[in-house]
Parts: structure tokens; C-alpha cells; sequence
């Protein structure tokens, strides 16, 4: 929590069940594995070594079928960021003023993650000022547990 803080029409912990979640397919599910365990690791081809996300079973580079998961630090840069006005669905419309950034990673600029920057792992989706987001904003992941069992990576600045 900061004293720049702003108000929110529901920030109590771990209520985030109205939210839209992710569905992992076939070549997504280590991913959520991984997430789930407090690691963010990004696809990579077995032969080249090249990191792809979203994951998929082919290599864009070599054509290679062969993938491992690497382990990222974690960290990178506020890459872009939306803060999303009405229309809304019912569950964002209850948490104005929250944001969408895009994060590129430190060890791969290429690969770009969507997500929202928070003030805690388990802070409301809202819960960081707008004027704080900055492009280019050092950022490191956090994990969020969502109620029905996926957890997802967040983001929280490097400099709160
Ligand atoms: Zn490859």
C-alpha cells in the first residue's frame, strides 16, 4: 500500500472470481504450471535456443518441434499500457482506474507479456495510481492465486 493510493470500490483480498481468466490450451499449460509454482518461464526451441511466446509447437525460427521451458529473472520495462474506459464488463466497471501493461522481459525484449501492474501480489486490481505508469517503468512479476486455481503473473514496480 502507498499513501498515492486511490480509493477502490472493492479491494478486498482474493475476490477476483468475476474475473475474465486464462484458458490454457495444450502448448500454454506449463506455463500455468510454471505460474502456479512462483516461476515465469518463457518457451524456448530445444535446437536453437530461440524464446517464442505464445508457446506453440513450432519453432518460427528453425522449424524445430523441440521446446524446454526457461526460467526468466522476472523482471523488465513497462512496454505499454492501456487504462481502460467504459463500456466495461460488470467486474472492471467495479474497479475503475485499473490498467493493462505490457511488460517486456529483461532477457528478451521481443517477448512481451500482457498483464496489470499492482501495488501487491494480492492487491486489487486497481490498486496502483494511474499517474504512476511511466513506459519504459522498471517492473518485476509478482503471482496472484485467482479463486478458482490459476495463478497468474502480475506486475509490480521496481520502485514503488
Ligand atoms: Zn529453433
Amino acid at each position: 500500500m502507498t499513501p498515492s493510493m486511490k480509493a477502490t470500490t472493492d479491494n478486498r483480498p482474493g475476490n477476483d472470481a468475476d474475473l475474465l481468466l486464462p484458458v490454457a490450451d495444450d502448448d500454454g499449460a506449463p506455463f500455468w504450471e510454471y505460474t502456479a509454482r512462483g516461476e515465469l518461464r518463457i518457451q524456448a526451441c530445444a535446437d536453437c535456443e530461440e524464446l517464442r511466446f505464445p508457446p506453440r509447437p513450432c519453432c518460427p525460427h528453425c522449424q524445430s518441434f523441440g521446446a524446454r521451458w526457461q526460467k526468466m529473472s522476472g523482471r523488465g520495462r513497462i512496454w505499454s499500457y492501456v487504462l481502460p474506459h467504459p463500456p466495461l464488463l460488470p467486474a472492471y466497471a467495479a474497479r475503475p482506474g485499473y490498467n493493462a501493461i505490457i511488460v517486456e522481459l529483461a532477457e528478451a525484449p521481443r517477448i512481451r507479456l500482457v498483464g496489470n501492474l499492482v501495488a501487491a501480489a494480492d492487491a486489487a486490481l486497481n490498486s496502483v495510481d494511474p499517474a504512476r505508469l511511466r513506459i519504459g517503468a522498471p517492473v518485476k512479476v509478482a503471482f496472484h492465486a485467482m479463486p478458482t486455481g490459476v495463478t497468474v503473473p502480475r506486475w509490480l514496480l521496481e520502485r514503488p
